[in-house]
């Protein structure tokens, strides 16, 4: 695997329709995940493919499934799980990408937080490829309204997360409706014991691969921020966000009511901050994630357990408020940073107490982070800094045959405000976001609340922090 050429996805037994949207797509060459699992995985052998968040696990089975798939049949042939509504939607807009060329193909998610009937009359008009929460899944399968055997590929996805939600159940009660001659896939950050104990019971003979090496060492610079005590904790916290200055922050804590603090003083010292745990309603969640990841929020302050899986380029700095309770965590925390070529930075806060805890992180990552000082706490008067886009919601959705295109326009038509000021539009069931530069955010609601889409007016609000 060693030579630049294995890494070519033409070296795979792929179809030209994938192959040339690849290439559309600037997948350039395989990542290592994907160059050690796709040959396997195109064998039709069971795989087990263990390596960290962003590596490129979905477009490995992703490629895997849609190469084997027969479109003219038009029977469920893959069924993907995943633990999350907004990892199945992840996936599938990944899927989705990645079949482009494959005409007539139908990918169709089945996930609880929405309504069950509709689901019911999407299924009803077939589809090739389910990618869904376990929870769901199995209620369709027990009322009898998704049929699974003609089900070639079983794919779980974020293995580890779904067995840590207490999922296991819930597959195996999956499994009775799925053939047993069968390729099964299963894809996972970490290892732990009780995968491997459900390996054994669900997979054929699986071929094991794994990539856990850590980020190139230029593309993450670490420091640790010595702290007498836990009262300077949040002060640090404040000095290095006013000292960077950073477009996009992801600060973990080890519980969710740290969480819950540590994101209420940052908005209480002005910040752009939301809190991101897993107690919060779906809808919560995408809103804050929406938020984030359009760059209208600075700051999210989230348990591991809600930001994991979680698919955000483009973080500037990842800060450890607390140091992660295993060596493992840590890893994947700051490896959140430094992704796709860019470079990233990583603090991680310890006090005099947790000292052993910072000994115990240093021998696993063998070296020693580099110690770097608080600024001036003079800079604590300075104004905090604001995000450089604001979000608007708009009451309309896909259910409204809402599209990303129909709100550029109306935003964009007389009197309204240039393509540039606008940023990531994301369109739910029945509501849309829209990011829009700051400064345009009040003209752009003007337009949007006075023009039409789809020929009728809609209701929008712009949300504040
Ligand atoms: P994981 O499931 O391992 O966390 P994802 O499948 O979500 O990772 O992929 C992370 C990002 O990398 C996605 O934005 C995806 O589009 C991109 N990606 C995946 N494979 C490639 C590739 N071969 N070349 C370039 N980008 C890729
Ligand atoms: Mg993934």
């Amino acid at each position: 695997m060693s030579t630049a050429n294995n890494l070519k996805f033409d070296a795979l037994d792929l179809s030209k329709e994938l192959l040339t949207n690849l290439a559309s797509l600037n997948y350039h060459q395989m990542t290592l995940i994907q160059a050690q699992s796709l040959p396997l995985i195109l064998e039709g052998l069971d795989v087990i493919a263990q390596s960290k968040t962003g590596s490129g696990k979905t477009a490995a089975f992703g490629l895997g499934v849609l190469q084997k798939l027969n479109v003219k049949r038009f029977r469920v042939q893959s069924l993907i799980l995943c633990p999350t509504r907004e990892l199945a939607d992840q996936v599938s807009k990944e899927l989705r990408r990645l079949a482009r060329t494959v005409h007539n193909i139908k990918i169709l998610t089945l996930c609880g937080g929405t309504a069950f009937g509709p689901q019911v009359g999407s299924l009803e008009h077939g589809a090739h490829i389910i990618v869904g929460t376990p929870g769901r899944v199995e209620e369709h399968l027990r009322k009898g309204k998704l049929d699974l055997q003609n089900l070639s590929t079983f794919v779980l996805d974020e293995a580890d997360r779904m067995l840590d939600m207490g999922f296991s159940e819930t597959i195996d009660a999956i499994l009775k409706y799925v053939p047993s001659v069968r390729q099964t896939l299963l894809f996972s950050a970490t290892f732990p014991r009780e995968i491997e104990a459900m390996t054994s019971k669900i997979m054929h003979a699986p071929q094991r691969v794994e990539n856990t090496e850590t980020h190139s060492e230029d593309s993450i610079q670490q420091y640790v921020c010595r702290l007498e005590d836990e009262e300077d904790r949040i002060t640090a916290l404040r000095l290095i966000l006013l000292e960077i200055e950073p477009e996009s922050t992801l600060v973990f804590c080890n519980t969710r009511k740290q969480v819950q603090e540590v994101a209420n003083e940052l908005v209480a010292a002005n910040f752009s901050a939301l809190a991101l745990h897993g107690e919060l309603e779906q809808k919560s969640r995408d809103e804050i994630l929406v938020r984030f990841s359009n760059k209208s929020a600075s700051i999210l302050v989230a348990t591991d357990v809600a930001a994991r899986g979680l698919d955000i380029d483009e973080l500037d700095l990842v800060i450890n408020h607390q140091i992660a309770p295993e060596q493992e965590v840590h890893i994947h925390r700051v490896g959140r940073t430094g992704r796709a070529g860019n470079k990233g930075q990583a603090f991680t806060l310890c006090t005099k107490r947790e000292q052993f805890k910072l000994d115990k992180l240093e021998a696993f990552l063998n070296t020693s982070l580099e110690q770097r000082e608080l600024a001036n706490p003079e800079l604590l008067s300075k104004p905090t800094f604001y995000p450089t886009m604001a979000t608007l919601q708009v009451d309309g959705g896909r259910k409204q045959k809402v599209r990303p295109g129909d709100i550029v326009g109306a935003l964009t038509g007389k009197d309204g405000i240039a393509a540039t000021e606008v940023g990531k539009i994301n369109v739910f069931e029945r509501c849309t976001y829209v990011a829009v530069t700051q400064t345009k955010a009040k003209a752009a609601l003007k337009k949007l609340s006075e023009g039409k889409l789809k020929g009728r007016s809609f209701r929008v609000r712009r949300i504040r922090g």
